[in-house]
């Protein structure tokens, strides 16, 4: 079992339940989903021109494609290994459920972790039953995939991000009928606009949801 990986680093968790938590980010190439305003658009494609050494993607990348391959066993031992402070493990992308987490996830569970997973819930979800599930659905992207309602009713979080009312609405259209008792629902401002921070405010308020901001953004950290 090989991931291709984009980057490792070490910062902290910027957006929604786990914000402020000291973490180790492992982003994951390849995502079909083609969101418009995707920051990450350097992680859409697994290009073999693209493909450099494991070491070459431990720390932040600078924005350009690459990707490493990484067996299970090498990427748990670089993981776990005492460079790192963090016990948090965050799995992105891209999109990181294009694979098969459970291998993964299994082995930094049993080593202490806590693992979490950011996906935009248009592939099925496979982790450990303890990893945190954090979706933040893609609705009608130009990749023409939908999601799904088995990655809806896995996710411990939905975390979606609102510009317009437009949003909240599908939204609603998207959870008609998923049972949200135990779960986060989460609302973030897109591109910190003072008319999408109010709107947010007004509905989290209203229907006791939260409010994601993305911090790092703030802080001007990766
Ligand atoms: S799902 Fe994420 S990585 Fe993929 S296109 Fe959308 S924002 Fe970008």
């Amino acid at each position: 079992m090989q991931y291709p990986v984009n980057e490792i680093f070490e910062t902290i968790q910027g957006e929604g339940h786990f914000t402020g938590v000291p973490a180790v980010f492992l982003r994951l190439q390849g995502c079909p989903v083609g969101c418009a305003w995707c920051d990450t658009r350097h992680t859409w494609e697994v290009d073999s021109k693209d493909e450099v050494t494991q070491d070459a993607v431990i720390g932040a990348g600078d924005g350009e494609p690459r990707w490493a391959g990484w067996d299970l066993d090498t990427l748990v031992a670089h993981l776990t290994g005492p460079q790192y402070r963090a016990r948090h493990l965050v799995i992105t992308g891209g999109e990181p459920c294009l694979y098969d987490l459970r291998p993964l996830t299994e082995r930094m569970h049993a080593a202490g972790w806590r693992c979490q997973i950011e996906t935009s819930g248009c592939f099925e979800v496979l982790t450990h039953p303890d990893t945190w599930v954090t979706v933040s659905p893609k609705i009608g992207m130009k990749g023409g995939l939908e999601v799904q309602r088995s990655a809806l009713e896995r996710a411990d979080e939905i975390k979606h991000p609102v510009a317009m009312q437009k949003h909240i609405d599908e939204l609603d259209a998207l959870l008609e009928g998923v049972d949200l008792s135990g779960k986060t629902v989460a609302l973030q401002p897109i591109s910190q606009q003072h008319r999408a921070n109010e709107l947010c405010v007004r509905v989290c308020i209203e229907r006791n949801w939260r409010l994601s901001i993305q911090t790092h953004k703030y802080l001007n950290i990766d």
